[in-house]
């Protein structure tokens, strides 16, 4: 196909319409924010002021080059994310950020489990959420659902709990199930009790594979445990055939490029793969995974990979028109909105 050579520039890609299917909670709040709620909340942070919080927390993501390293961040945010009131502010100011960049269509996922310290019940971590985004619907028109994560280090049964959680709350916010941490030594067919009830109770499903751990965590995400998506999927090449499956099947790949980056799961931005999958007709979609933890958006995640694979303005096109294809909305509404989308860009 011949290149399109519209130039692709920040205020373009942020004007563009698009979807963050990949997206945690506790991983993108703002740095400001989280300093605040400390503050009020009496809790103590390693630095007590913006420069220096950041600069811890981007460390953790930027130096280490692990997923383990990576995910130590997470203390600090979920130690303020403990009380209704902050989860309902930063999922309402994770979505306006969302929405101030451009994207229509955000999925955000957290594991309640992780935010019931101070007595919470995980029904009230989700109606905090939800109670937040749904103000951002209403004051700017963004769309929003919660997928409920699953924790591979954390028991079968928590999975379980967790997944019943999703259930109760199907069509009252809640468009999905994940299983989400570090793959190595913690299988996803350990939490199949999870994804049965999950899978029987009609409920999307995405499993995080393929980040730092072979094809055959892909693999088994997908055969054995009935995955509709998955996340990241990065180590998909490894596997030709079963790179192949998933492109006949258009599973979709939330890919955050770079998240894969600093989680160690691509040794740099030259070497991802999202070209390669791209040219090879697979679902590929363009994520953040965290915005406050990676230090990125979306918008910076599309100029990212116009920078280091060159994709230009009409395959940014298709990969947002996967985007919006890939959600996890009703079949009915996805397609009154994917059609809107496709005559939107059209005007670019
Ligand atoms: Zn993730």
């Amino acid at each position: 196909m011949k290149k399109n050579n519209t130039e692709i520039t920040e205020e373009l890609v942020r004007a563009l319409p698009k979807t963050d299917l990949h997206c945690h909670l506790d991983g993108s709040l703002r740095v400001e924010t989280l300093l605040e709620l400390a503050h009020e909340q009496g809790v103590d942070l390693p630095a007590d002021n913006v420069e220096e919080l950041n600069n811890i927390i981007h460390a953790g993501s930027e130096r280490n080059k692990s997923l383990a390293e990576y995910l130590k961040v997470f203390d600090y945010t979920l130690s303020v994310l403990q009380e209704a009131p902050a989860l309902e502010r930063v999922a309402f100011e994770l979505a306006e950020d969302q929405w101030n960049d451009g994207v229509r269509l955000l999925e955000v996922r957290f594991s309640p489990v992780l935010n019931i310290e101070k007595g919470l019940t995980l029904a009230e971590t989700i109606e905090a959420t939800k109670a937040g985004l749904k103000r951002a619907e209403a004051k700017y028109g963004i769309k929003t659902g919660i997928i409920v994560c699953g924790i591979r280090s954390i028991g079968a049964q928590t999975s379980l709990t967790l997944a019943e959680l999703a259930v109760a709350f199907k069509n009252r916010g809640v468009v999905g199930y994940d299983l989400a941490g570090q793959e190595e030594n913690f299988p996803a067919k350990d939490h199949m009790e999870a994804f049965y009830l999950t899978l029987n109770n009609n409920l999307n499903l995405t499993i995080h594979a393929g980040e730092t751990y072979g094809p055959e965590s892909i693999h088994q995400a997908i055969h054995y445990c009935g995955a509709h998506r998955i996340g990241h999927g990065t180590r998909t090449r490894e596997d030709g055939d079963l790179l192949n499956y998933i492109n006949d099947h258009r599973i979709p790949l939330e890919m955050c490029i770079t998240s894969n980056v600093q989680t160690g799961s691509v040794n740099s931005f030259e070497t991802h793969p999202i070209r390669n999958y791209y040219d090879l007709g697979l679902r590929v979609t363009i994520n953040t995974d965290n915005l406050l933890v990676s230090d990125t958006t979306i918008t910076k995640e599309f100029l990212t990979a116009h920078k280091y694979y060159d994709f230009d303005l009409d395959d940014f096109k298709e990969m947002i028109i996967f985007g919006f294809k890939s959600a996890f909305l009703p079949y009915k509404e996805k397609r009154k909105l994917v059609k809107e989308v496709v005559e939107e860009l059209a005007k670019f």
